[in-house]
C-alpha cells in the first residue's frame, strides 16, 4: 500500500510517499518520493489546492504506473474529541475546523490540504492523524490549570501536549529495545528538535507534557521562550507591547535564538564560549528539572529517551542533561553517547539506575502506518458486509 503523507502548513507542504509493506527498519527503502512546496500564496503558487497540482505532477513521474492509496494528513490540533487518528469525513474535517480558534497557524493549513485532496481525488480514503492525540490519555491533575474554570468552559483553556504523533512511535520503540511490555513501561521521552518537548510515560501512555495550551509552554527551544512568569506579558502589554508583537518575539525571537543568537545547536556546541555554554546551561537544566519532576510523576521511570534533531544527535546536550541528573542516579557511557549512530540505542552504563536510550524518530512513518492500518480495517469490513 502507498501512502502519501502530507504535513500542510500555511505557507508550505511537506509530503512524503511511503511503501508500508516495507518495514526496512532505516525507513529509508520504504520512501518512494517525497519533497517540499513552499511560498504558497506568496509567489507562484497562488494556493493550497496549487501546490497539491504541483505535488501531482511530481508524483506522476517519480512513481510511475503505481498509485497512491490512502492519504494521511498530519492535524496538529484534535483538541479534546480526538483520541487517536481518524478516517476523515466530512463531519471530521468540519470539526477539525471548528477547532481552529485553538491552533489558528496551523489547523486552517491542515483542512485546506484535506479539501485539496479530496477535491482532486475524491475517492482516495484520508486520514488524519493529530498532534495532540497521545496526550488524551493526561489525568486531570496534569491537563487543568489553576485558573477559574470559566476559562476551560469559554475558551477550552486546558492543557493540550503536542508532539504526540513522535512520542507515541519512540514510546513504542524504546519498550521494544528493553524487551519491556508497552503497559509496563515508564519512562520520560524528549523530543529536542526545533520545537522540544517532554512527556511524562507511565504504562506506555501520556500522563503529563510540558506543552500546554500552545506549543509554547515549557522547555527552552529553538526560538520559543518555553515557561515564563505569565505577569511578564501582562506588564510588557502594560508598557504598550501588542499582543501580536508578544507572540511574535515569544514564538520566534526567543529560546536558543535569544540566548545565543541562533537557534542551530551545532553552532552553540562548537562556539565554546561563555555566551554558548550559558545558553547549554539553561536549556539542559530546564530540561533535567522537568525529568525530575516526571521521573516522581511516573512513580519512578525505567528509561529517559532523547529523540529528533538535538535528541539524536548533540551528544554534547545529552551529556549536559545527564550530569544533572547523577542525584538519579544516572549515568551514561561516554563512548556510547558519542558514538554516531542513525540506529536506536542505550547510551547509559549498565550501573545507571535508568536506562538512557536515542531512538530516532520518524512521524512520517508513524502517520502512514497508522492511515495504512485505519484504511485496511475499513476494507476489511466493507469486504465483510
Ligand atoms: P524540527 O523537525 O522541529 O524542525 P529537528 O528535529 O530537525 O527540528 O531538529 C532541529 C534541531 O536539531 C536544530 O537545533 C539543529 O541544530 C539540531 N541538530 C540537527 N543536527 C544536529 C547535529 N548533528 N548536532 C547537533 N544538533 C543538531
Amino acid at each position: 500500500m502507498l501512502v502519501l503523507v502530507l504535513n500542510s502548513g500555511s505557507s508550505s507542504i511537506k509530503y512524503q510517499v511511503r511503501d508500508v509493506a516495507i518495514s526496512d527498519d532505516d525507513g529509508t527503502k520504504a520512501i518512494i518520493a517525497e519533497g517540499i512546496v513552499e511560498q504558497i500564496g506568496e509567489g507562484e503558487v497562488q494556493n493550497h489546492s496549487h501546490a497539491l497540482e504541483i505535488i501531482s505532477t511530481e508524483l506522476v513521474k517519480s512513481l510511475g504506473d503505481r498509485q497512491i492509496d490512502a492519504v494521511g494528513h498530519r492535524v496538529v490540533h484534535g483538541g479534546e474529541r480526538f483520541s487517536e487518528p481518524v478516517l476523515i469525513s466530512n463531519e471530521i474535517t468540519r470539526a477539525i475546523e471548528r477547532l481552529n480558534p485553538l491552533a489558528p497557524l496551523h489547523n486552517p493549513p491542515n483542512v485546506l490540504g484535506i479539501r485539496a485532496i479530496e477535491d482532486k481525488w475524491p475517492e482516495l480514503p484520508q486520514v488524519a492523524v493529530f498532534d495532540t492525540a497521545f496526550h488524551r490519555t493526561m489525568p486531570e491533575r496534569a491537563w487543568r490549570y489553576a485558573i477559574p474554570n470559566y476559562f476551560y468552559r469559554n475558551y477550552g483553556i486546558r492543557r493540550y501536549g503536542f508532539h504526540g504523533t513522535s512520542i507515541e512511535y519512540v514510546t513504542k520503540r524504546a519498550a521494544e529495545l528493553l524487551d519491556t511490555p508497552p503497559g509496563d513501561f515508564n519512562a520520560i521521552v524528549a523530543h529536542l528538535g526545533n520545537g522540544a518537548s517532554v512527556t511524562a510515560i507511565e504504562a506506555g501512555q501520556s500522563v503529563d507534557t510540558s506543552m500546554g495550551f500552545t506549543p509554547l509552554e515549557g522547555l527552552v527551544m529553538g526560538t520559543r521562550s518555553g515557561d515564563l512568569d505569565p505577569s511578564i506579558l501582562l506588564f510588557l502589554q502594560r508598557e504598550g507591547w501588542s499582543a501580536d508583537d508578544l507572540d511574535r518575539t515569544l514564538n520566534k525571537e526567543s529560546g536558543l535564538k535569544a540566548l545565543f543568537g541562533n537557534n542551530d545547536m551545532r553552532s552553540i556546541v562548537e562556539a565554546d564560549d561563555e555566551k554558548s555554554r550559558l545558553t547549554l546551561e539553561i536549556a539542559s537544566y530546564r530540561l533535567a528539572k522537568y525529568i525530575g519532576g516526571y521521573h516522581v510523576a511516573v512513580s519512578g521511570a525505567q528509561a529517559i529517551v532523547f529523540t529528533a534533531g538535538i535528541g539524536e544527535n548533540s551528544w554534547q546536550f545529552r551529556e549536559a542533561v545527564a550530569r544533572r541528573l547523577a542525584p538519579l542516579g544516572v549515568t551514561l557511557d561516554d563512548g556510547a553517547n558519542r558514538a554516531k549512530s542513525d540506529e536506536s540505542r542505550t547510551i547509559s552504563t549498565p550501573e545507571s539506575a535508568l536506562a538512557v536510550l536515542v531512538v530516532p524518530t520518524n512521524e512520517e512513518r508513524a502517520i502512514a502506518e497508522a492511515t495504512a492500518a485505519l484504511v485496511q480495517a475499513r476494507n476489511e469490513v466493507s469486504t465483510a458486509d
